[in-house]
């Protein structure tokens, strides 16, 4: 049988032993025995759980067996068997062994001992070779296809938003330029500055901070769409939860209001979180156990108050808590917590604040809406008070902010004022003002940080594990 339709581990493990002959191929985790058996944990990163191989000796040459060694790959043949160890249903009896990479044991990397993140980061084109990244990335893959599942499911059409990005207005953080410009000797205006009129495309350029604006003009079209690409930031907030390089998921629907919106955004994670529980029980059943092995160094205050798993099913079966940033900030000054940023309206919230409101306060995901104008995007839509904007910020234990958005502003007279007030330049923008001009409806949308998701799912501390080869600053060897 050809490769394409060969049964992997994952179904193997799963197979009723009839002692029938089989074929595996995969990277040798352990190998233990004695002078006449050995048994080899083998994991083809279809699952985490090793095909165990059962090798009698007298029947391999001998230095093959001694090249048998964790992180060297094979392809075996044998009878699948019902296992008489503990821990697995079937194994498989060796009939033949073949070497296909070696790997020296004094140079591997990854040995049997518990290796710690920090390290596993500097070796990260090993890691996926762990347990722990293992599951991450199946994770990572099915939240992915899970996404583009739902939204084909409510009928959203996915959009390809552009990646090199000529509107410096978006407003959403610090940018990547690109240029074919030669740095040493740029071509210069009068004045001296760059002149980048001479540059690829003939003016400045960057990398997207977010494919919002473009996706707005294709709802203004198609109802419901949506996004999912890579996203830049060239911001130096060496945190747990910012990367310079990260993916972000940006549905924008016409005629959603902001309650239709934060009903979206919360379906939506409740699904998303659903099903990774249906898909990964062991994958997390693995990662729970990671984490509270982890967590009892740690004094008890700091734990996680619920396992993994069980945080994961108290957030798909309890509604979110929905306020205003109003009532938000009356609850924190409320609280006589002394906060390293004093509490005041007006003042955009910190993590110390989101994290008090949604851990120690509410207990469970909050969504705040109804922020003040001054410390959000120009797009968002005024609310008839004059002080605020219809935003939404989806916010999650132990994370913070994992959904940041808005219903729009629809009036072309509001949004070009608010343009002019933020000393925003308007000509960049013609093309997104038009869609006010031409049939304008109500609508919203909002951005979902993926690796933040992917955070909370796997339960894992810092973003920088959540994705293959994470981009930071002053890091980007992989
Ligand atoms: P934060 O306040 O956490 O920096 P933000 O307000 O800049 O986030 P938005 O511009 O609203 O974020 O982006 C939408 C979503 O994208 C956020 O809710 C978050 O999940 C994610 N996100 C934003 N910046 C980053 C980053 N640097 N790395 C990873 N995810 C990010
Ligand atoms: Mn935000």
């Amino acid at each position: 049988m050809g490769a394409l339709h060969r049964k992997r581990i994952a179904d193997w493990l799963l197979t009723a032993p009839t002692e029938q002959e089989i074929e595996v191929a995969g990277w040798v985790r352990t190998k233990r025995g004695n002078k006449e058996i050995a048994f080899i944990a083998l994991s083809d990163g279809s699952t985490i759980n090793n095909l165990q191989i059962v090798a009698e000796l007298s029947k391999f040459d001998e230095e093959l067996v001694k090249k048998i060694q964790t992180g060297a790959s094979i392809r075996a043949k044998g009878k699948l068997v019902s296992s008489q160890g503990s821990g697995q249903a079937v194994e498989m009896v060796a009939e033949s062994i073949e070497l296909l990479g070696e790997a020296d044991a004094e140079t591997y990397p990854l040995q049997k001992k518990k290796h710690t993140l920090e390290f596993l980061r500097e070796i990260a084109h090993l890691r996926p070779r762990t347990n722990t990244f293992g599951a991450i990335l199946r994770i990572r893959h099915s939240l992915a296809f899970a996404i583009h599942k739902y939204f084909n499911d409510h009928h959203f059409y996915n959009i390809h938003a552009p990646i090199i990005t000529g509107s410096d207005a978006e407003g959403a953080g610090e940018m990547f330029r690109v240029s074919t410009i030669d740095p040493a000797n740029p071509p210069r205006k009068e004045d001296g500055t760059v002149d980048y009129s001479q540059d690829f495309f003939g003016k400045e350029s960057n990398l997207t901070v977010s494919g919002q604006l473009e996706a707005e003009l294709a709802a203004m079209a198609l109802s419901r769409v949506y996004t999912f690409g890579p996203t830049f930031r060239a911001e130096n907030s060496n945190t747990a939860r910012h990367l310079a390089e990260f993916w972000m998921i940006e549905p924008e629907m016409a005629f959603f209001e902001l309650d239709d919106n934060m009903d979206l955004a919360e379906d939506f994670l409740k699904y998303l979180i659903r099903y990774a529980i249906e898909h990964h029980a062991d994958d997390l059943a693995f990662l729970e156990k990671r984490l509270l092995d982890e967590e009892t160094l740690l004094p008890k205050e700091s734990r996680n108050p619920l396992p993994l798993t069980e945080k994961l099913k108290f957030v798909t079966e309890n509604p979110f808590e929905r306020i205003t940033y109003t009532e938000a900030i009356a609850v924190l000054e409320k609280s006589g917590k002394k906060f390293e940023f004093p509490v005041k309206w007006g003042i955009d919230l910190q993590s110390e604040h989101e994290r008090y409101l949604v851990e120690k306060h509410f207990k469970k995901p909050v969504i705040l809406t109804n922020y003040p104008k001054d410390i959000k995007a120009f797009y968002m839509k005024q609310d008839e008070d004059g002080k605020t904007v219809r935003a939404m910020d989806v916010l999650f234990p132990g994370i913070g902010e994992i959904i940041g958005g808005s219903q729009r502003e629809e009036s072309y007279e509001k949004l070009s004022k608010r343009i002019h007030e933020m000393n925003i330049h308007e000509e960049s923008l013609w093309w997104y003002l038009d869609t006010r001009k031409f049939g304008t409806v109500p609508h919203s949308g909002f951005g979902l940080g993926f690796e933040r998701l992917v955070l909370f799912v796997t339960g894992m501390g810092n973003i920088r594990d959540v994705i293959p080869f994470p981009r930071t600053p002053k890091n980007l060897e992989f």
